[in-house]
């Protein structure tokens, strides 16, 4: 088995593949092991149940699950990883207009059993004194299964696991593949290795539609730009969750900081990592000020820009085999919500290959045949 790209991905699905067949032979290429640029280690590595499609809502409940378990799941011999989980909840915030959104995605996260309450103003205000509430009909409170964590502590944890348990990491560059009809039978690298294979897995996060192309598959995944902001604020504000305003942006506490985000109105492909400053002043402390009036006192301390790997067809990720090939499979396209899902779609990629079908979770309604049979799983709870 080889797969290219050893983020989070890629390195849950080499820990889960050799975790379940011991025996495997399973090689992970990836061509910078500083993971200088990959999402997995620019992430904001935060963990929610409030999705609006049933199947994200069901990977979530599985994630939360291994994440809290994960120093015990990922031990290696007498050292534990400490990912550092908070449960702090996330609020989606919604205006009049909004507010029926919310009821409709509360409903379907019911039905499949998360813990989540809906709070008018005046409960919101209660439980959150430093939050404007004057233009807010409803508010959305995860109470439990909900938070954040460590992401690139998750990453070298599955990593440094894979490799306890025989998984090969090989630091190369992926430029080609041999096929013969419709299996792919060769990975090649650019410094001249060839590595012949049985499955190969496209793990290359923002850079899967590159990967796709070499073999001839037109992956709808774009590499599109977000800047994390670093925030102080004189305030204390305590319990504080992961905010999603109606505006559109988001803020959660970091430690004695705080970081946020949006998504920018003009979303351009592969846009240098150069984190946005200006519109730290132009749009969001403005708006940020607006819903929590204690951050006209903030101040931006740093900043830090990533990729989402965004799958611009229904904001969902792609799995499993394209139609014309049997042996290349997916695991792409998350759409920001890649780190949450690592721990459960690692291990459906593994059932997929080692026994042809899901086992522990259905994922059905995220294979890559979807799209060629038009038939999108659209999440409309998709952030930043
Ligand atoms: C700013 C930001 C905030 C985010 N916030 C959240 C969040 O709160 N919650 C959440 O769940 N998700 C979040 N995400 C999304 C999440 O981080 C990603 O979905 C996830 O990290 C994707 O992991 P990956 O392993 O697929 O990709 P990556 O981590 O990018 O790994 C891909 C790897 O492939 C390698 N590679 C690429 N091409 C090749 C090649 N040809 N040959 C060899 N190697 C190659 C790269 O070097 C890279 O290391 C966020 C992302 C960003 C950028």
């Amino acid at each position: 088995m080889v797969v290219i790209g050893g983020g989070v991905m890629g390195s849950a699905l080499a820990y889960w593949l050799t975790r379940l067949e011991p025996s495997i032979s399973a090689t992970v290429v990836e061509r910078d092991p500083s993971y200088r640029q990959a999402s997995s280690a620019l992430s904001a590595a935060s963990i929610r149940q409030q999705f609006s499609t049933p199947v994200n809502i069901r990977a979530s409940q599985a994630s939360i699950a291994f994440l809290r378990n994960a120093a015990v799941e990922l031990a290696v011999g007498d050292e534990t990883p400490n990912i550092m989980l908070r449960e702090a909840g996330y609020l989606y915030l919604a205006m009049p207009g909004g507010a029926e959104g919310l009821r409709q995605a509360h409903a379907v996260q019911i039905a499949c059993g998360a813990d989540i309450a809906l709070m008018d103003p005046a409960e919101l205000k209660k439980r959150f004194g430093w939050l404007n509430t004057s233009d807010l009909s409803l508010g959305s409170l995860g109470l439990s299964g909900e938070g954040w964590f460590d992401g690139y502590a998750l990453l070298t944890a599955f990593a440094r696991r894979a490799r306890d348990q025989g998984a090969r990491y090989v630091n190369a560059e992926v430029c080609g593949f041999t096929v013969d009809g419709s299996r792919v039978t060769e990975v090649l690298a650019a410094d001249g290795k060839r590595i012949a294979c049985t499955h190969v897995v496209n793990a290359a996060g923002p850079w899967a539609r590159r990967v796709a192309a070499m073999v001839g598959v037109d992956l709808p995944v774009f590499a599109r730009r977000r800047t994390v902001y670093v925030i102080s604020c004189p305030t204390a504000m305590n319990p504080f969750p992961l905010l999603i305003d109606p505006t559109g942006f988001w803020i959660r506490p970091e430690g004695t900081k705080f970081i946020a985000g949006f998504s920018p109105a003009s979303d351009l492909d592969d846009q240098p990592l150069e984190p946005d400053y200006d519109s730290f002043e132009s749009h969001l402390w403005p708006a940020l000020a607006h819903r929590i009036p204690a951050f006209e006192a903030a101040r931006l301390e740093r900043a830090w820009a990533g990729y989402f790997e965004m799958n611009t067809v229904d904001h969902n990720a792609i799995l499993g085999p394209a139609p014309s090939l049997e042996n290349f499979l997916f695991m792409n396209g998350f759409s920001g919500h890649g780190m949450q899902q690592a721990p459960v779609i690692g291990r459906a990629i593994a059932e997929l290959i080692l026994l042809g079908r899901f086992d522990t979770l259905d994922l059905s309604d995220l294979l890559f045949a979807r799209l060629a049979e038009n038939r999108p799983v659209r999440e409309a709870n998709v952030i930043g």
